[in-house]
């Protein structure tokens, strides 16, 4: 740290991102890319694209709001795009949390909520899960705070109903309840209609998991058009051109191509199935992931053992240190070549160590 830095940053602690080793080529399931490369249309885009990059980007994405809009069956001004959804949540912390509207959220959850909290100077709490990492709804009934939910939830995989979002939404009349659908496309329910109900709601989504545009960087949030319009304050007061042309473009594609869509999903969920079935039988439990990674422990080793034992024989997965999840790993569903391959391995390493 230089002796510059601004007092409101100095005790800050950033986001620690997944390894993108450079180095050496894993069998990479370690930060809950899709295995499947962009949809062809997405690549013809970007590349066609790619001609134009000498002029700024079109700040109010209009091609590709007329389409998301389209598809979502909701107003174009009802829908805001950034860079990578981590954007619009940042914003939704600068926009609708303050010393009277602190931030809510699950004590595991998204690691960078409390980081984004910390960055804009809000104050926040976090409520812990019951022993098992599902939510109870209770704690968050009339809560009178803004509500940030990951659904399904991160790492552990595990989706509130509609239903039960709808209760939160509609007992905090006051507050913004945001809520976080990363994962929403591999076996969860979608909040997004309900955004015309509720005048409260904020949905955010990606394209970086189901839509395979993690490098790309894309995101958006949808809700009613003064939520959006709150948004759009704090986005032409910091980078108005945050989605380049080529992912403009590849988003367009990316949407286009449901085929596509459906179908990775749809692979996505029987490889998770069927690894799943394997690690039972190896002596794992996991949670009920209805998302693109799984989140297990085994009853005879660590999880930084077991993690550290596979990142030496060039798989890769996830660890967190914290004491609540230190015996699990997160696991990203990969294509079932890797899957296979991850399991032989990891039946070795469990034969060397137990
Ligand atoms: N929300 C959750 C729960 C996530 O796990 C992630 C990805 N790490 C994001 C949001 C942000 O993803 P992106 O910025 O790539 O859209």
């Amino acid at each position: 740290m230089s002796r510059f830095i601004s007092s409101k940053f100095n005790s800050l602690t950033p986001y620690t991102p997944g390894e993108q080793p450079q180095e050496r080529k894993y069998i990479k399931l370690n930060t809950n890319e899709s295995p499947f490369p962009p949809s062809p249309m997405a690549q013809r885009l970007a590349r066609q694209s790619a001609g134009d990059l000498q002029l700024y980007s079109d700040p109010e994405c209009k091609a590709l709001v007329k389409i998301a809009s389209q598809k979502l069956r909701i107003a174009e001004d009802e829908i805001l795009f950034t860079n990578g959804s981590d954007e619009i949540l940042n914003f939704a912390f600068s926009a609708f949390c303050d010393k009277d509207n602190p931030a809510v959220f699950a004590n595991i959850t998204y690691g960078f909520y409390k980081v984004f909290a910390e960055y804009n100077g809000v104050p926040y709490s976090e409520i812990p899960l019951k022993d098992d990492f599902t939510l109870d709804i209770n704690d968050y009934i009339g809560i009178n705070k803004t509500v940030f939910i990951a659904n399904p939830n991160a790492p552990t995989g595990i989706a509130l109903s509609k239903g039960e979002i709808e209760r939160i939404v509609s007992s905090n009349k006051n507050n913004v309840v945001i809520v976080d659908e990363a994962y929403v496309d591999f076996g969860g329910e979608s909040c997004t209609d309900l955004i015309h109900k509720y005048d409260n709601l904020l949905v955010c989504q990606t394209f970086s998991k189901s839509r395979s545009l993690a490098g790309g960087r894309l995101g958006f949030g949808v809700g009613c058009k003064e939520l959006i319009a709150d948004l759009n304050t704090i986005k032409y007061s910091t980078n108005p051109y945050n989605v380049n042309r080529m992912t403009m473009s590849a988003g367009i594609g990316a949407l286009c191509d449901d085929k596509y869509f459906v179908t990775n999903c749809k692979k996505i969920k029987d490889t998770r199935k069927y690894t799943e079935e394997k690690l039972k039988e190896l002596g794992f439990v996991m949670t009920d992931s209805k998302a693109n990674f799984i989140f297990a422990k085994h009853s005879k080793i660590g999880g930084k053992e077991l993690y550290l034992a596979l990142k030496e024989k060039g798989v890769l997965i996830r660890h967190f240190e914290t004491e609540l999840l230190k015996d699990y790993n997160r696991i990203t569903i990969g294509s079932d070549e890797q899957m296979q391959a991850f399991i032989d391995i990891l039946k070795g390493v469990l034969e060397e160590m137990i």
